[in-house]
């Protein structure tokens, strides 16, 4: 189909938008975009390139993610008319079980009222072949190809500029003309290096190396030993900032995050004590691991990324420090939609009305980079891993509102709340003088 380029830099009926990447970003884009536009009532046409085809099990279907969906998204998306099906939930995580060297508590969830989502982001790992299971993102794409948009399992190759409008090239489908091209490309370096062309003063993310393993059990054996907990570590492993292990079905999910994580730091994390008791007591690891990566994840944002007819969203711009990439691309997603819509797509009006979202996400990470250096401060020391175990067990058993601790880690870990939040609850003189308080005594008994 062709598409009318307009030559304005605002959207009108039958403009063109072709999105790169059908990660969460560019469906989320897509799906608002055509609900902005119907109700300001323009026909627009949204093109979707993904390389990768998210019925596949294994590498050439897989977003390399935790898939954790944290509660707030859960409950922003079902205000938004998307509700995840139960096929696409692998498991509902209910509670989660902290693993330090002086102990393991399994610590509620806060409010009893909205359940985590642990989901595969592709089919599932090398593999699987489980038939009543369905892809996180393959599930949006859906929802977009039902709102209107065409999906084109295909890599774009080149970007240029023209006077009135973006020429994209790709593998299949060879070379259209767009009114606005997006960027949710994820963190494909080559992929983010066709944007200069287009948007010179852009400059990608800052990464690093993280680490994904799944291992495969029987069903039975994972709800035995992992039940709906996530279980998070908070040990003194060099490089590891934070460790979970996700169920899901068949699998268990390893996430490492930290810095330039190799095999040699997984091998350690995975010969730890509080690792090992996690499994069954005869399990080779090794022999269970069906695929691993390690792929890069963002941990500074991306610099002026937009430029006239272009946006880049999700991690290709900003995202939350560690958690909760998937909420951020629907973040950044809608605030680039609402923009294109209702204002304009020149370089001025995404400065105008995105930056501002971007620049919030920023802000928050960098209040979040003070609080995983107070997290790593307590991973290193042990008497203050003592106070901190002593403090969340006591909590347990007292009400909700009075369980500060364990809710500034359910947050710092699910990724469910803004650092801000996060940081105005710690600043409660009654969390630092108890932390205090049970490291003293932790450390007398
Ligand atoms: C180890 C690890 C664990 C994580 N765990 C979680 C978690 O539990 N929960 C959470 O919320 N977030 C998690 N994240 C972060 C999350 O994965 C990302 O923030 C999120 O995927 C960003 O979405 P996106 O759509 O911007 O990019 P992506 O999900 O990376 O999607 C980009 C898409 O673009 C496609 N693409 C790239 N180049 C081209 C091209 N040239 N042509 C066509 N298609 C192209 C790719 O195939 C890909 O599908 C984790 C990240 C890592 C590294």
């Amino acid at each position: 189909m062709e598409y009318n380029i307009s030559n304005g830099l605002e959207l009108d009926d039958n403009s063109s938008i072709a999105v790169i990447g059908g990660g969460p970003a560019g469906s989320f884009f897509t799906y608002f975009a055509l609900d902005f536009a119907q109700r300001v009532g323009i026909d627009i046409n949204i093109d979707i390139y993904e390389a990768k085809d998210f019925t596949c099990a294994g590498p050439s279907g897989c977003n390399h993610c935790g898939g954790i969906v944290s509660e707030s998204l859960i409950q922003m998306l079902s205000t938004e008319g998307i509700v995840l099906p139960a096929n696409v939930i692998q498991k509902g995580i209910e509670t989660y079980t902290l693993h330090l060297e002086s102990g393991t508590t399994v610590i509620e969830m806060p409010l009893h009222e909205q359940r985590i989502a642990a989901v595969y982001r592709g089919f599932g790992p090398k593999g699987a072949h489980e038939d009543d299971q369905e892809s996180f993102d393959n599930y949006l794409l859906q929802l977009c190809e039902q709102k209107g948009a065409q999906l084109f399992i295909d890599k774009v190759t080149n970007l240029s500029r023209t006077a009135d409008g973006i020429f994209l090239k790709s593998l299949k489908h060879g070379e259209k003309q767009y009114d606005l091209v997006v960027g949710a490309a994820g963190l494909n370096p080559k992929t983010l290096k066709l944007f200069k062309g287009i948007c010179p003063s852009y400059l990608s993310p800052e990464t690093t190396k993280t680490h994904i393993c799944e291992f495969y059990l029987d069903p039975e054996v994972v709800n035995e030993y992992f039940g709906n907990s996530m279980h998070v570590f908070l040990l003194d492993v060099p490089n590891i900032k934070f460790g979970a292990l996700i169920p899901k079905g068949h699998y268990v999910t390893l996430v490492l995050l930290g810095s330039n994580i190799n095999r040699d730091i997984v091998k350690s994390f995975l010969d730890t004590k509080e690792v090992r008791q996690c499994f069954p007591p005869d399990i080779d690891l090794e022999k269970i691991i069906p695929c691993f990566c390690f792929p890069t994840i963002n941990i500074k944002a991306a610099k002026s990324a937009y430029s006239d007819r272009v946006i880049m969203i999700g991690d290709s711009s900003s995202s939350k420090l560690y958690k909760n990439g998937i909420g951020s691309a629907y973040i950044t997603a809608k605030a680039a939609a609402k923009t294109a819509v209702f204002e304009g797509i020149s370089e001025k009006d995404f400065k105008k009305s995105y930056q501002k979202v971007c620049n919030e996400l920023n802000l928050d990470n960098n209040i979040g980079k003070g609080i995983f250096a107070l997290t790593t401060i307590i991973q290193k020391s042990p008497l203050l891993k003592k106070g901190l175990h002593r403090m969340v067990v006591k909590e347990q058993s007292q009400d909700s509102e009075k369980r500060r601790m364990s809710s500034i880690l359910w947050d710092t870990f699910t990724g469910s709340a803004p650092y801000t939040d996060i940081l105005k609850r710690g600043l409660n003189p009654l969390v630092g003088s108890k932390l205090i308080l049970n490291t003293i005594k932790g450390t007398i008994k």
